[in-house]
């Protein structure tokens, strides 16, 4: 049944750990006019992880302790109580989050897609198509994410190849050698997977992405899979090939013909494409301003172009700091939140709990990777 014009404070657009995490701010703060839209259903992204892959961040139960558990979007839950495991599986963190959604009655609205943005005239707010008509309301909070949409064509061939994405398990996937480009988490995530599985891998990568031994988990491998990746190599399985990049694939008589600028490789199996996705933000890019690919935004995460359109989540980046991972970017929920409280006239003292449990980074300057041994 289609909505029309209703009328709302803020409407959140997707319901994965951003959406879900901000959502649970707003109902701190005694926000109820608001509304959560999802295309899909509540952890929708984390739902269509290959049943193989594991968070690469850590979960404990630490929060008794004052901290958080690093996955958790709530300051008094813990995945690693609800599931006992320290790396998750991507259905189990969705179900985590339709838990959260359901203690704290969040209004989601599932099989939502918002499809466009228009700002109405002198900053009164914002008129939203959606798959169920139109709403009208005064702040929208971006949270849909940025693994949406897989890069399916990154050079001539590659609709030959499988985008892992794709890929609900790897043991479903006939063969027993495998090509894979790309070789960030998703390729060695992939390689890994594939290696314990028995097969013989081949990963080629623009870069040497296993080598970068930047201390920033959002610039290099995470410990967790550098750790998988030395095992998955000591089997003698994994070729790595660095610095090249694949630039065509081709249909061969005997499977597929793999091409660099100087080399040629074959794979009797479809290469599997582990080259990442474009963000959601380019669905809205005309909302926001952007500098080295980044959109701007203010100190409160606020479109520097479109007052009253915040963006929370993976795609949020202060020049060099980076808000990839949940344990970074839930920390802006309630900077947001404040945001938005102030402009509504609302009382923002239910957020003292959120600065006392480091869930309030305002001051980005402390911000590093730095470690002294
Ligand atoms: C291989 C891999 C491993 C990872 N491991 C970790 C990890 O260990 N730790 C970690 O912190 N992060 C990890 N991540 C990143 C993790 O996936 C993101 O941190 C997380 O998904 C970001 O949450 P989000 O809510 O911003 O986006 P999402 O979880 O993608 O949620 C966005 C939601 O918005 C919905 N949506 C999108 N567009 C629209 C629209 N137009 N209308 C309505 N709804 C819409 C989507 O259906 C989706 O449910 C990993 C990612 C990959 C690819």
């Amino acid at each position: 049944m289609k909505t029309t014009r209703k009328n709302l404070d803020v409407v959140i657009v997707g319901a994965g750990a951003a959406g879900v995490g901000c959502g649970v701010v707003l109902h701190d703060l005694g926000i109820k006019n608001f509304v959560i839209l999802e295309r899909d259903r509540v952890g929708a992204t984390f739902s269509r992880w290959s049943a193989e892959m594991r968070f690469i961040t850590p979960s404990f139960p630490s929060h008794g302790f004052g901290l958080l558990d690093l996955n958790a979007v709530v300051w008094d839950t813990s995945p690693a109580i609800a599931f006992k495991r320290e790396h998750l599986t991507g259905k189990e963190y969705a179900l985590y989050l339709q838990t959260v959604v359901d203690y704290y009655h969040l209004p989601v609205q599932t099989g939502v897609d918002v499809q466009k943005i228009d700002p109405l005239p002198q900053q009164q707010g914002f008129l939203l198509k959606t798959s169920a008509g139109e709403i009208r309301c005064r702040f929208v909070i971006w949270a849909a994410g940025e693994f949406q949409y897989p890069r399916l064509h990154p050079f001539p061939g590659a609709e030959l190849c499988i985008h892992n994405s794709q890929v609900s398990s790897w043991r479903e996937i006939p063969g027993d050698e495998f090509l894979i480009v790309g070789g960030y988490e998703s390729g060695m995530d992939a390689a890994t997977n594939l290696v314990a599985l028995g097969k013989r891998v081949r990963v080629i990568d623009r870069a040497t992405s296993w080598a970068n031994d930047h201390t920033d988990p959002s610039i290099s491998l995470s410990p967790y899979t550098v750790e998988r990746l030395k095992i998955a190599y000591s089997t003698g399985l994994l070729e790595l090939v660095n610095d090249t990049c694949v630039e065509e694939v081709k249909r061969v008589k005997d499977g597929y013909a793999v091409y660099s600028e100087y080399n040629k490789w074959m794979s009797l199996t479809p290469p599997i494409l582990c080259t990442g996705f474009t963000g959601s933000l380019s669905l809205i890019a005309n909302l926001f301003s952007w500098q080295d690919g980044q959109a701007l935004l203010t100190a409160q995460d606020e479109s520097t172009r479109t007052p009253g359109l915040f963006v929370v989540g993976p795609s949020v980046r202060h020049g060099q700091v980076i808000f990839c991972f949940i344990y970074k970017f839930r920390q802006r929920f309630a900077v947001v939140a404040e945001a938005i409280a102030y402009r509504m006239g609302l009382d923002t003292s239910p957020l003292d709990v959120y600065r006392q449990n480091g869930l309030f980074l305002e001051d980005l300057s402390c911000c590093g990777n730095d470690c002294i041994c």
